[in-house]
């Protein structure tokens, strides 16, 4: 049983996406915006931005967090890691992984860790 990564990077992006557009629409709203933000860019242009570039802009942590966990996950879908729980080193069920695309660990052991990832 092996994981259909390209499915699962479609997933990432999109969800990378759509906290983006909510960025947006926090950092308009705060008129924290600088010059970049005061003009909506495509939200393509907005999905390349990286977690770094991202953490100048005083935004929601939480989102901002869920970006950088986003794109962990895609570089492992490019190294081949992706699906594999970092603390047991066991696969994470597909069917976990549909829910939380960006999850680092299997149920169990995000059980045992407490988190809601
Ligand atoms: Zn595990």
């Amino acid at each position: 049983m092996s994981i259909d990564r390209e499915f699962f990077r479609k997933l990432l992006l999109d969800k990378k996406r759509e906290l983006l557009r909510n960025l947006l629409k926090e950092a308009e709203l705060a008129e924290k915006a600088g010059e970049e933000w005061a003009e909506p860019k495509d939200i393509e242009d907005l999905a390349r931005l990286t977690y770094e570039e991202l953490s100048r802009y005083t935004l929601a942590e939480h989102e901002l967090n869920l970006i950088k966990e986003i794109e962990i996950a895609l570089k492992k879908i490019d190294s081949g890691e992706y699906g594999v729980c970092e603390r047991c080193g066991a696969r994470i069920n597909p069917e976990r992984l549909k829910i939380i695309p960006w999850t680092r660990y299997c149920a169990r052991c995000s059980k045992g860790i407490g988190g809601g990832l």
